[in-house]
């Protein structure tokens, strides 16, 4: 690992200014999940890492009824999978929350690191060409790709690995970040980049701006379910993961509107555009809940190792409708 400075950031403001100081490749680190994986296999070189967990006031979660929930950047997996409020209206992230890694990973875990961390593709963790490292191409495009995406891939087919996000963004959740330049706020929608738009980053934070909150609005009474299939049954990012968050009709069977994600199949959670307009405003029988899944994953482009991803998704997003369903 290569030798660099720590500091211990007392405010937002201070980590800002710190992680500014461009000259000294700064990198933020929250619970090091995966920051430490990263500096140990010097996939980052930094010349000062800037703790944010020093930084106070960002571990709380609150709710309000017309505002929604607050999550704060440094509330832990854990914080998020035992909360009441989350586990009451916000199922599908509780699920997700506790799908994640093992106990100790989510007691260490942050929600901002879980939203930021870095892809898990082997090539480009491993000493191989990779666009993401400033490659000429991507060796997951002809190698071993059993695990990478099967949508929104090109050039470069990493899926991202957060499970948080992919009901984080079924909620419609967005992330409050703070930077050089001042505060904003970004959908989820938004946040995230898919290879073809910049394929040396996974989201728009730019040099110095952190996540500071996480805010979902309010759920209704929304059904919702997170599903989440991975080869061993514990400590495993998905193969793939659904979410699916629907609002009921008052009054008949019909539902309102919905939004299904898919983490695991893309380099970003997968918004499943086509399939959410076809369940809005009809009833959902076994051929509409067909007709969705079909439709999620429509324009899947398998690589050679993983056309195995399209059934299975599939599968999993009728599973994931049928349990927000019953709910
Ligand atoms: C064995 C193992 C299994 C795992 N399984 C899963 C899994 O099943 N599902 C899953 O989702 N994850 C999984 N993970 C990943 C783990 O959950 C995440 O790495 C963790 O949540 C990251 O949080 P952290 O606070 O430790 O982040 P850190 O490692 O501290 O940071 C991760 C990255 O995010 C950046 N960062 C951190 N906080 C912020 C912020 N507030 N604003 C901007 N950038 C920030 C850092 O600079 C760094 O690049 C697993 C990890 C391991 C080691």
């Amino acid at each position: 690992m290569v030798s660099f400075e720590h500091a211990n950031a007392g405010s937002i403001k201070e980590a800002v200014r710190l992680l500014g100081q461009q000259d000294r490749t700064p990198v933020a680190i929250a619970g090091g999940q995966d920051l430490m994986t990263m500096l140990k296999d010097e996939l980052v070189r930094p010349g000062l890492v800037v703790n944010l967990k020093t930084v106070p006031g960002l571990t709380e979660i609150t709710y309000d009824e017309r505002k929604g929930l607050s999550i704060g950047a440094l509330a832990t997996l854990t914080d998020v999978e035992e909360h009441p409020v989350v586990r009451a209206k916000y199922p599908a992230l509780a699920q997700a929350a506790a799908a994640v890694g093992t106990p100790q990973i989510r007691n260490m875990g942050t929600v901002g690191g879980n939203l930021c961390q870095r892809p898990q593709c082997w090539y480009f963790r491993g000493d191989f060409p990779c666009l993401r490292r400033g490659g000429d191409y991507c060796s997951a495009a002809v190698g071993q790709n059993k695990y990478h995406c099967i949508l929104g891939g090109d050039p470069c087919y990493i899926v991202h690995p957060s499970d948080l996000a992919v009901p984080l963004r079924a909620y419609g959740a967005s992330v409050e970040i703070v930077g050089p330049k001042g505060k904003r706020t970004v959908s989820l929608d938004d946040f995230f980049l898919l290879p073809s738009q910049d394929v040396r980053r996974e989201n728009v934070l730019e040099p110095g701006e952190v996540v500071t909150w996480v805010r979902v609005p309010p759920s209704d009474g929304a059904k919702a379910a997170f599903v989440k299939f991975t080869e061993r049954g514990a400590w495993d990012f998905a193969v793939v993961s659904v979410a699916a968050v629907l609002r009921k009709e008052a009054g008949n069977g019909k539902v309102a509107g919905g939004r299904i994600v898919l983490g695991g199949v893309a380099p970003v959670p997968w918004l499943a555009g086509k399939a959410n307009a076809a369940l809005t405003g009809v009833e959902p029988t076994d051929e509409v809940l067909e007709r969705v899944a079909d439709l999620a994953l429509e324009g899947a482009s398998p690589l050679e190792h993983n056309a195995y991803k399209v059934p299975l998704a599939k599968t999993l997003v009728k599973r994931a409708l049928q349990q927000a369903l019953a709910s």
